[in-house]
């Protein structure tokens, strides 16, 4: 399993010098098993990914699953400069998550249409697919994808891929402090390789102005990672006014709690 970042920012993109070392693009995770793409989350970072696929097909068919946590923009704003979505090449692209309040394929068409963006998704030559998924396992021929609710405003979907005895956490945006939402993403986090988990906030930025915002902050990520039996933390979706500098202070902080902890930057790649 190869897990690559192409976005780690949290809500809007940020391209200043004084945060290009982790990054500047939103949310996207790669990961590849056996040969087969599946990315979790479509931010500005997958417009990168897309760029990446074409070079390395030289221009040909790209299959891919494609897991969208939820609908915010930092969500999904790569997607309209996602290129092998035009390619007419026999690209497939299948599209899994929740819409609750409307179709998945409506969900994700929305952002496309007239006034928001000149090209309608129907211009796409790719051929798309759209599952709407409910909290489960999806069951691939080489790994299957559980998700789970996590506690966020208008909903977010957590996902574990297991492959060959190998476990990756994919959580972001999650409030902690509702015991039911608490409880199930350690449970999803239980004994994982690697979790990717949502390290927005400094703690007391948090306990300051950010209740009910729908993100965590390290130390919980912390107690996440120690509670649940996951092995390594990944602290994601870093905070739009958060210098490199900053989040290097919140890695060195948390490892005074938890030797294994990384923060997510543009173009890490973990082979696991
Ligand atoms: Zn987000
Ligand atoms: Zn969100």
């Amino acid at each position: 399993m190869l897990v690559r970042f192409w976005g780690v920012r949290g809500s809007t993109p940020t391209p200043q010098s004084e945060n290009l070392r982790y990054g500047g693009n939103t949310s996207c995770v790669e990961v590849r098993m056996n040969g087969h793409i599946y990315v979790f989350d479509c931010g500005t970072g997958f417009r990168n990914l897309g760029k990446q696929l074409c070079q390395e097909t030289n221009g040909h068919a790209v299959t891919a699953h494609i897991f969208l946590s939820h609908f915010h923009w930092d969500h999904i704003q790569g997607i309209p400069f996602f290129s092998p979505l035009y390619s007419d090449r026999g690209s497939r692209f299948y599209f899994h998550s929740s819409s609750r309040t409307r179709g998945l394929q409506r969900a994700i068409e929305a952002q496309m249409s007239d006034p928001y963006f000149p090209v309608n998704m129907n211009e796409m030559a790719a051929h798309r697919q759209f599952f709407d998924i409910e909290e489960g396992t999806v069951p691939f021929d080489h790994c299957s994808i559980q998700a789970k609710w996590l506690n966020h405003p208008q909903g977010c979907l957590g996902f574990r891929i297991e492959s060959e005895g190998k476990v990756l956490v994919y959580a972001t945006d999650n409030e902690p402090g509702d015991p039911v939402f608490d409880k199930a993403v350690r449970k999803l986090a239980e004994g994982a390789d690697i979790l990717i988990y949502d390290a927005q906030y400094l703690p007391e930025e948090y306990a300051a102005t950010k209740h009910g915002w729908g993100h965590s902050h390290w130390r919980e990520a912390v107690n996440v990672v120690m509670e649940s039996g996951a092995k390594e933390l990944i602290l994601f979706h870093h905070d739009p006014d958060h210098t490199d500098e900053c989040i290097d202070n919140i890695v060195v902080k948390a490892r005074e709690y938890y030797p294994k902890v990384r923060a997510a930057s543009e173009g890490m790649e973990i082979l696991l």
